[in-house]
């Protein structure tokens, strides 16, 4: 698989993953760590936070950036 940013300028450079986002391979210079922190259900009543890191391309970066989720959203996950 390669990456699918630099598939667009005509570069085929191999990828390092895919995009947790819209799935789409990316290299090392396109990918994007987000960890964000997802609270873990152990057992009934008793929760755990732990951050999670998602791999997004650069595209979905520049999306996700400009619609931060306004709190709910991480809640209800
Ligand atoms: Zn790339
Ligand atoms: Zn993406």
């Amino acid at each position: 698989m390669n990456c699918l940013t630099c598939s667009s300028s005509d570069v085929a450079t191999p990828a390092i993953g895919s995009c947790t986002s819209c799935g789409a391979g990316v290299c090392a210079r396109h990918a994007r760590i987000d960890a964000h922190e997802r609270t873990h259900v152990v057992s009934l009543g008793i929760h755990t936070p732990r951050v999670v890191r998602a791999l997004i391309c650069s595209t979905c970066a520049i999306v996700t950036e400009g619609s931060k989720p306004l709190s709910a959203e991480t809640a209800a996950l």
